[in-house]
């Protein structure tokens, strides 16, 4: 349908993600985030089906088409924020994501998409510790995800 309504505050598509296995909670759970967007996209792919044993390759590559849109986003706001700190793992993101080829070896690309997530999650963290704000946990999210857990834990 043409134009979907999205959460005002984090712009995700107001219908379940059925991925992630996301609900939607009467109110925003990032509502108190300074970033509510980059961390709901991010979260949305922590906890999204690739990660686990039961991911076929559609997952795969529904989840890499993601890593590329969320990306741009993070790259905008770091530009914008003008850190140092998280440009470099933007880049590192950017490397890792290039190394994965989800069309041709979708399971062999999960580590790459892993680690550009993982590196991500860091950019975000870079913004927010500059802000001297919280930093993003995706646990504080779970509750809001049906969470089977990732077979391998973000470091
Ligand atoms: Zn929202």
């Amino acid at each position: 349908m043409g134009n979907p309504f999205r959460c005002p505050v984090c712009n995700t598509l107001l219908e379940e993600d059925k991925d992630a296995g996301f609900k939607i909670p009467p109110q925003c759970p990032y509502l108190d985030t300074l970033y509510p967007e980059l961390c709901s996209l991010h979260d949305k792919l922590y906890f999204g089906k690739w990660r686990k044993m039961v991911a076929v390759p559609n997952d795969i590559k529904r989840a890499y088409a993601k890593l590329g849109q969320l990306l741009p986003k993070v790259d905008e706001i770091v530009r914008k924020e003008n850190s140092m700190q998280a440009r470099q793992d933007v880049r590192k993101a950017c490397d890792a994501l290039a190394m994965a080829n989800p069309d041709d070896e979708p399971y062999a690309s999960v580590k790459h998409m892993d680690q550009a997530l993982s590196y991500i999650h860091h950019a975000i963290n870079d913004l927010l510790q500059e802000k001297q704000a919280k930093l993003h946990s995706p646990a504080d999210y779970e509750m809001h995800y049906d969470v089977v857990l990732p077979f391998k834990e973000d470091l």
